[in-house]
């Protein structure tokens, strides 16, 4: 099954109606040969956008613990030139954080034009857990859900692609890496009481993240639930995402950078020309 977008609002989500493993017909050979095609793709076109500087793209990954969004950090991450590439997380709020408006500290940290952004967590957890432990009254995080389409819609119109997805695996895939963790003496750093406190709520945030896609999915800023409990499948579904919306900017970033080199070129040709008639005069 191929990731589910969504791209209006106030359609029906059911993530129980979505898969969270990969679809039969595609086995991890070709997963990951077609992942690394789509990475030299996605590397030539952040090399276009970074030089055109007229977008930017900014990936949300939001899910549950241990859902990957590491991993998936890593494998964007991979694909891209560092140069130009941000990864924000946004945790529990600072108290700073927590004196100003929720989308104060998120909004800062979006890319400038020719600049790739990730965020691990991001704007969502304030309609997130926020909701779930009652954070804040339900009369504030209401209005949030507006609050986020006003903003995205804004990035929108800066020239941001604006990607939002969902690492969607199940409970069973959840509690074996989460028990995994404890196994594993390299990802012992990952270990948090938290995350089974945070499994006890699981319904919960089902809830939540079902009306956080409801409410604020545009075509501006799409949602994708991504079937995650294979990694290999998850990687591949973001990559075909990413490499699918920047493409359509192609040529635009071509004819943008064609332009810039013609400025350039004739700029360079003023200043051969202004030697050649210093060395004329003979003040050279
Ligand atoms: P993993 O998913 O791999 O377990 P993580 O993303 O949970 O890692 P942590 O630094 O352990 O990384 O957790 C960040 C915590 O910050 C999460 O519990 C998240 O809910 C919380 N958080 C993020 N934003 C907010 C917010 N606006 N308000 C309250 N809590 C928040």
């Amino acid at each position: 099954m191929p990731p589910v977008r969504f791209d209006e609002s106030g359609s029906k989500v059911r993530l129980s109606d979505i898969a969270t493993d990969p679809p039969k017909d595609v086995t991890k050979e070709q997963a990951v040969a077609r992942f690394e095609t789509l990475n030299q793709e996605t590397f030539r076109l952040q090399e276009l956008m970074w030089g055109a500087r007229l977008n930017s793209v900014l990936v949300v990954l939001q899910g549950r613990d241990a859902a990957g969004k590491d991993g998936a950090i890593k494998h964007v991450v991979g694909a891209l030139n560092p140069r130009g590439v941000n990864v924000v997380s946004f945790g529990v709020p600072t108290t700073e954080e927590r004196e100003h408006d929720f989308l104060w500290r998120v909004h800062r940290h979006a890319p400038r034009r020719g600049e790739f952004s990730i965020f691990n967590r991001s704007h969502y957890e304030d309609v997130l857990v926020a909701r779930v432990h009652d954070l804040v009254p339900k009369s504030l995080w209401k209005e949030r859900y507006g609050h986020i389409n006003d903003f995205e819609e804004l990035l929108a119109e800066h020239g941001t692609i604006v990607l939002k997805f969902f690492l969607h695996i199940s409970k069973k895939e959840q509690e074996k890496r989460l028990l995994e963790r404890e196994r594993d003496p390299s990802t012992a750093w990952k270990l948090n009481v938290n995350d089974w406190k945070e499994r006890e709520r699981w319904d919960d945030y089902t809830e939540a993240y079902e009306a956080a896609i409801a409410r604020c999915s545009s075509s501006h800023a799409p949602w994708f639930v991504v079937p995650a409990d294979a990694k290999w499948y998850r990687n591949l579904v973001i990559a075909e995402v990413v490499a699918e919306a920047m493409r359509p900017y192609k040529q635009s970033w071509l004819d943008k950078l064609d332009s810039d080199g013609a400025e350039g070129r004739s700029a360079l040709a003023e200043y051969r020309k202004s030697l050649g008639n210093r060395r004329g005069n003979g003040n050279d």
